[in-house]
């Protein structure tokens, strides 16, 4: 069976990308005057990693949107706590440690209450694992901040500034302390040379399992239209 093209589009590029969106269609990016002929033997030799990342891209849906409701489950620190919806309350969200209770007056504004709320334990959290793993094993950082990135987890700025996502703070603990291990590392060593896997296996002997967690259920970690 062939491989069906979704979108195809031609432009003053040199070389051929092909483009597995996340409902897994197929787009395909093509310099401006590749004949038909060149562009069918190119997908041709490429079944195989195209037919791999649909099945990966069908397997895995996208999150679907969060619609604020009653008994609607939010994730944090890797589990997911049902919503309650309450009448009054002083602050827009609040969190029990078994739910979260939003004011209805805030429903308006929903999204941005969860939003403030993950960022605040976002920067709680990873300041306490950045700070227990940097003693641990001798790092020095500048400062961390949280950023609002969809699917860059955390960086390392030449200054030593670490960045990491408020996103992150919906993985489980390990995963969390993975990617704090791993742009520590970066403090030392900028790039991704095995030497620099040496160096976070050193510090974190299982830490394949977290890469791997993080490449299943990243996407899962959104309110769904962020
Ligand atoms: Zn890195």
């Amino acid at each position: 069976m062939s491989i069906l093209i979704d979108h195809i589009v031609h432009s003053k590029r040199k070389t051929v990308a092909l483009i597995i969106q996340l409902d897994g269609t197929l787009t395909v990016r093509a310099p401006l005057r590749m004949p038909d002929v060149h562009l069918q033997e190119y997908i041709q030799n490429h079944t195989e990693w195209i037919r791999e990342k649909q099945a990966q891209a069908k397997a895995s849906p996208p999150t679907p949107k969060k619609h604020f409701v009653d008994g609607e489950t939010f994730l944090y620190l890797g589990k997911a706590y049902p919503l309650t919806i309450v009448a009054h309350q002083r602050s827009a969200l609040t969190f029990s440690g078994s739910k979260f209770h939003l004011a209805n007056s805030n429903l308006p504004k929903a999204r941005q209450a969860f939003i403030r709320w993950y960022k605040a334990q976002a920067l709680a959290v990873i300041s306490e694992r950045v700070a227990f793993h940097a003693n641990k094993n001798q790092f020095t950082f500048r400062k961390i901040r949280i950023s609002s990135a969809r699917t860059r987890w955390g960086s390392c700025s030449s200054n030593g500034t670490l960045s990491f996502t408020w996103r992150l703070v919906m993985a489980p603990p390990e995963v969390i302390d993975y990617v704090v291990v791993h742009e520590l590392a970066h403090t030392q060593i900028k790039n991704h040379s095995p030497k620099f896997w040496r160096r976070v296996a050193e510090i974190m002997p299982e830490f394949k399992r977290h890469v791997a967690w993080l490449k299943k259920n990243g996407r899962t970690l959104t309110l769904g239209d962020d």
